[in-house]
């Protein structure tokens, strides 16, 4: 039993493809152990790419984040870390596999409607930004 952070990004809550994303994650045996929707400050954005702060897209990467609302999700399951990013497809979408969410939705490298985090320690610092212990469920 596993949990990761998944992000629906800015360009996707503007594609309306909430429902598309969660029903991939439904469908996939995935379950979704918290979820709300927010609108970043370019501070929180930052800080929760603290780890791209040196890559020449932070600043274009953080105004993206905070250009619009975004839903984040706690996700459940075995080896659902790897397994989200499957779902998600490769960051840069045109070489991401076919019928996964980039490559079906991504508009470019940036604006890739989903996000998902990459490891164990990675998931457990993302989770913890957004989400207390409460909003969690624990079934
Ligand atoms: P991810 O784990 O697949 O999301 O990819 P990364 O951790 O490498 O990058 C974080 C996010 O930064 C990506 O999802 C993209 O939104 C953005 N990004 C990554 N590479 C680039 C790039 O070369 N240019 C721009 N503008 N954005 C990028």
């Amino acid at each position: 039993m596993e949990r990761t952070l998944s992000i629906i990004k800015p360009d996707g809550v503007a594609k309306n493809v909430i429902g598309e994303v969660i029903k991939r994650f439904e469908t996939n045996g995935i379950k979704i152990a918290a979820m709300k929707m927010i609108h970043l400050t370019k501070t929180q954005a930052q800080g929760f790419y603290a780890v791209h702060k040196e890559r020449p897209f932070y600043d274009s990467l953080t105004d993206f984040m905070t250009s619009g609302p975004i839903v984040v999700m706690v996700l459940e399951g075995k080896d659902v870390i790897a397994k989200n990013r499957k779902i998600m497809g490769a960051t840069n979408f045109e070489e991401a596999e076919a019928g996964t969410i980039r490559k079906d939705y991504a508009t470019n490298i940036e604006k890739n409607v989903v996000h998902g985090s990459d490891a164990s320690e990675t998931a457990a610092f993302e989770i913890k930004y957004f989400f207390n212990a409460l909003e969690i469920q624990n079934k």
